[in-house]
């Protein structure tokens, strides 16, 4: 972007959440649209438009006409602890980019990668970069759903997270954070972090920032920004599934001044969320009553579909996307009209598309993987069907939740058994698109009850056509129901594992 000798910034992104729970595995191919991470151009070609603090960064670079350097982009979905090979691999172009020279580092960074050697993998990796390059500026962009760790905030300048879930603030959080990064470069600001956290484990599904208890802490933080010597304020709920010592509930200031006045700040949105922390919690009412209700709700007033939310399968909590536990509650109880998206099975996919459009098929379909972490397996379902129509299951998101990405479900077939419709795909999507109905030739609007395996990022784009939402407890490695999990490596005490934990801080 400019000549070789004038300033130098690294621009990076490397995103996973880890569910140590989960079975799916995180390996190097993983990372990536299909073939693994991005490496120079490639990268930049490839999310130089998508709305997410890597293409802000860019952004930036460009208007100030610097030359940039993308050592890497490896973006994964939530999955099992990172192969260590692969996070090696990761790791290895980024620490080399910093030791041959760079004025800064901007990196989009997800924040809640576990590996299946360091506990805090982003910690691990920014405390390489960090000695490898002991001067150079890091800027950091994070998810919300980050596990902040005293690594990673040793290692970083500028930290700024999401204010929002579902995250429709992805590229403006790149333009905060760049904006105090350049605050810093050009002298204007001194900015340092103030960060803490308290003993409280969000659970995913009580993490939509419209909602309480976050509504109100992202609101203290907003309000937090006015006053003099705040430059950002960012709540992180964490990722509960993660289990590391830094999973919990923090708050990160970015202060240019009073470093006292900061530590208020953090503390006064910390006993906030302490004192809401019961709203963090979820109690889930039983599968049958779940479907039960929504039948009475699609028989009552209002148009457009039910929406099942399939929480516990939601692959973007690192679920295997696979679970038939609502689906068949569903068929058990005779509802009729359902249109579910996507099942991954890709065994079961290959054997619909070669049966071809028109063909009726018995296939066993769903819970292929196995998912030890859990006391009880399902089994696949034996189903017969037609199969309506077949796709190559790529699609761009039109919708407001990763809009311009692109979306590669692998071949994807629309499997037709009377009263429900299943897209069978090859890859794992979390649903926050309508692209994953359309790209078989389903519009979700004309059907009576949509099956959704999201928790929260599903709302922007189905809300508006759903007559009612009905949350559905099936199985999955992202319950919500934490008693089916072994933590072994969280702080404790911690709310709501231990209902009666004390803080301290409070
Ligand atoms: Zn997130």
């Amino acid at each position: 972007m400019s000549s070789p000798s004038g300033p130098r910034w690294i621009v990076a992104c490397i995103s996973h959440e880890t569910n140590s729970f989960s079975p799916v595995p995180t390996t190097l191919d993983r990372f990536g649209t299909g073939g693994g991470p991005l490496y120079g151009q490639a990268g930049i070609d490839t999310f130089r438009r998508a709305r997410i603090p890597f293409g802000a960064f860019l952004d930036r670079a460009e208007a100030r006409g610097v030359e940039v350097v993308t050592p890497i982009v490896a973006r994964c979905s939530p999955s099992g602890p990172v192969d260590h090979a692969a996070f090696e691999a990761i790791a290895a172009p980024l620490v080399e980019a910093a030791r041959a020279g760079a004025d800064a580092l901007f990196l989009d960074l997800h924040g809640a990668m576990i590996t299946d050697r360091y506990d805090d993998g982003d910690g691990e990796l920014l405390s390489r970069i960090r000695a490898a390059a002991p001067g150079m500026p890091i800027c950091l962009a994070l998810d919300l759903h980050a596990n902040i760790s005293p690594a990673m905030m040793a290692a970083a300048d500028v930290a700024v997270g999401y204010q929002t879930f579902p995250h429709i603030d992805m590229f403006e959080t790149g333009e905060r954070a760049a904006d105090i990064m350049l605050a810093k470069m050009d002298g204007r600001a001194n900015p340092e972090i103030v960060w803490g956290s308290a003993p409280i484990l969000p659970l995913g599904i009580r993490t939509n920032t419209s909602q309480e208890p976050l509504r109100t802490l992202v609101a203290l933080a907003r309000e937090a920004e006015k006053e003099p010597g705040i430059l950002a304020v960012s709540v992180f709920s964490g990722f509960w599934l993660g289990d590391s010592p830094d999973t919990a509930l923090s708050v990160v200031v970015m202060a240019d001044g009073d470093r006292s006045h900061a530590e208020a700040v953090r503390d006064r949105i910390l006993r906030a969320g302490w004192a809401g922390r019961e709203g963090f919690d979820f109690r889930s009412d039983p599968l049958a009553q779940s479907i039960a209700e929504a039948r009475t709700l699609a028989e009552g007033p209002g148009r457009g579909p039910v929406i099942l939310v399939d929480h516990a399968d939601n692959c973007n909590s690192g679920s295997t996307c696979d679970s038939m536990t609502v689906i068949g509650e569903c068929l058990a109880q005779g509802l009729t009209g359902v249109a579910a998206a996507p099942l991954c099975d890709p065994e079961a996919a290959a054997i619909l598309a070669a049966a071809g459009v028109g063909a009726t098929v018995t296939v066993d379909l769903g819970w292929k993987l196995p998912t030890p972490s859990l006391a009880e397996t399902g089994r696949p379902m034996r189903l017969t069907g037609t199969v309506r129509a077949v796709s190559d299951g790529q699609f761009v998101v039109e919708g407001p939740v990763y809009t311009g990405t692109r979306i590669n479900l692998g071949p994807t077939v629309a499997f037709d058994i009377g009263p429900m419709t299943i897209v069978v795909s090859s890859r794992r999507t979390e649903p926050y698109d309508h692209g994953v109905f359309r790209t078989v030739g389903i519009d979700p609007a004309a059907q009576r009850f949509l099956i959704v395996k999201s928790k929260t990022q599903f709302r922007p784009t189905y809300e508006p056509i759903a007559r009612a939402i009905v949350y559905c407890a099936g199985a999955g490695v992202a319950s919500s129901d934490l008693s089916l999990f072994r933590f072994r490596h969280l702080r404790r005490p911690i709310y709501p594992l231990d209902r009666d934990a004390v803080w301290a801080g409070a």
